[in-house]
C-alpha cells in the first residue's frame, strides 16, 4: 500500500495515549482494564484508516475493538475518528502484527478481523500474507479457545490461498461467501477498501474460520 508520509503523525499519536494504546506490553493479559470492563474484544489485524472498528464500535457497544497497524501515517485518520465521534469502545495499537504476542495472552481476544490484508501475489513472500500459517499460530496463541477469524478481500488469490491456509492449519470453516455483496449476509460494514473495489465493481470474497481447540 502506498502511504503518504505526514511528519506530524508521530507528535499526534503521542499526544493522544488514550486512544492509540502507549506501551502496549503494560496490558498484557489485563486488557479489561484499559475499557473499564470485562467486554469481549475484537482485534483488526491491518486496521489501516479505521472506518470499519469505529463503524463496528458504534453498532455493538457491548465489545471491545482494538485496531492494529503499522504505519502512523494511516492510523492517525482513525484515530481522528474516534476522537470526532468520542468513542470508549475503541482503541488502537501502532505495531506490527508478528509482535502481536508481546502485547496479548493466550486468551486475551474474542476474535480477529481480516480485512483487504495486503495480497502479497508473489510465491517467495508468501510468510508476509496475515493468513499465513505463521501468522494464524500467533493469532491461536492469543485468542481464547474456539476463538474465530473473520476475513474479507476482493482479491481471489488471496482468498483461494488463505482458505487452503485455515484448512491446513486446521480451523474449521464455518462460512464462506463468494460474493459478499450479492449474499444475504446482514449486517455488513464496510472497510475503505471494500468500499474502493466494490465501487469498481469487483466482487468482495467473507469468510470466518474457528480454531477447533
Ligand atoms: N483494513 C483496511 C481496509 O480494508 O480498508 C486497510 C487495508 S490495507 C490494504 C492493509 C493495511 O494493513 C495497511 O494499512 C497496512 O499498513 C496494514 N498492515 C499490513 N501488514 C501489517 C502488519 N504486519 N501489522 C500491522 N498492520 C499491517
Amino acid at each position: 500500500m502506498r502511504v503518504r508520509n505526514k511528519p506530524w503523525a508521530k507528535d499526534k499519536i503521542e499526544q493522544n495515549p488514550q486512544y492509540v494504546v502507549a506501551n502496549p506490553e503494560d496490558h498484557r493479559g489485563k486488557w479489561s482494564e484499559i475499557f473499564g470492563n470485562d467486554n469481549p474484544i475484537h482485534i483488526e489485524v491491518g486496521t489501516g484508516k479505521g472506518r470499519f472498528v469505529t463503524e463496528m464500535a458504534k453498532a455493538n457497544p457491548d465489545v471491545n475493538y482494538l485496531g492494529i497497524e503499522l504505519f502512523e501515517s494511516v492510523i492517525v485518520t482513525a484515530l481522528d475518528r474516534i476522537i470526532e465521534e468520542e468513542l470508549t469502545n475503541v482503541k488502537l495499537l501502532n505495531v506490527n502484527a508478528k509482535d502481536l504476542k508481546e502485547y496479548f495472552t493466550k486468551g486475551d481476544v474474542d476474535r480477529v478481523y481480516l480485512n483487504f490484508s495486503d495480497p502479497w501475489p508473489k510465491t517467495r513472500h508468501a510468510k508476509r500474507r496475515l493468513t499465513y500459517k505463521s501468522f494464524l499460530k500467533i493469532y491461536e496463541d492469543i485468542l481464547v479457545d474456539g476463538g474465530e477469524i473473520h476475513f474479507k478481500t476482493d482479491n481471489q488469490g488471496l482468498f483461494e490461498y488463505s482458505l487452503t491456509s485455515f484448512s491446513e492449519y486446521g480451523l474449521l470453516l464455518t462460512y464462506v461467501s463468494l460474493d459478499l455483496h450479492k449474499s444475504d449476509y446482514e449486517g455488513n460494514i464496510m472497510t475503505e477498501y471494500e468500499e474502493k473495489f466494490s465501487a469498481k465493481g469487483q466482487r468482495i470474497y467473507r469468510s470466518e474460520a474457528r480454531y477447533q481447540n
